[in-house]
């Protein structure tokens, strides 16, 4: 099963996602390539960085399930492992979750939304990206919104970590039995 998790950036999807496959060994987290250089703080394995050309050079054979432009950077999945009977979560924008959706509309979808944009915007700042960088998230987030709901995500409304992963297992959960709901 193909997991998608989406939502804005400073709606603590990194911390929700973390949380959910430290508790489920049958998931495993995606790792993907970006372009973007690493923020202060951000661990290395958090994504594979690569240069614009590798990247390039990546899709030109075939390399990546999904890929997509966000904010003048690259990033995208690399096919995962067939070998491996895990689920696969995917963090990724909604241009991905688009891609991933028309590949395998039975993806599991869901949506983060931040409490308010005050806390998301507040977040954002203090996360360590260039001041315009930030600005520029929080301009984009209500139409990534939008476009997630369009695209028929489940959304959970993140004002509470604890409840949110307990969410996203029990739709996991429902998801791997289903008809048993
Ligand atoms: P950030 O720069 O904050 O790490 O990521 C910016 C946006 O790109 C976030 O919405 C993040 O989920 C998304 N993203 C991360 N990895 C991928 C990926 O592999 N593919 C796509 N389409 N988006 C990604």
């Amino acid at each position: 099963m193909i997991i998608v998790m989406c939502g804005p950036g400073g709606v603590g999807k990194g911390t929700v996602v973390a949380r959910l496959v430290a508790d489920d060994s049958r998931l495993w987290l995606s790792r993907s390539w970006t372009t973007r250089t690493q923020r202060p703080g951000e661990p290395d394995d958090a994504y594979t960085y690569v240069t614009r050309e590798q990247f390039e050079q990546h899709i030109a054979e075939d390399g990546f399930l999904e890929y997509a432009e966000f904010l003048g950077n690259l990033y995208g999945t690399p096919w995962p492992d067939a070998h491996d009977d895990r689920d696969v979560v995917l963090e990724i924008d909604v241009q991905g979750a688009a891609q991933v959706l028309e590949r395998s509309p039975e993806a599991l979808f869901i949506l983060l939304e931040p409490p308010s944009a005050e806390v998301q915007a507040e977040r954002l700042r203090g996360r360590g990206d260039p001041p315009e960088q930030a600005e520029r998230r929080i301009a984009v987030a209500q139409g990534e919104l939008a476009e997630g709901r369009r695209l028929g995500a489940i959304c959970i409304v993140n004002d509470d970590l604890d409840r949110t992963v307990a969410h996203c297992a029990q739709l996991i959960t429902d998801a791997r039995h289903p008809g048993l709901g």
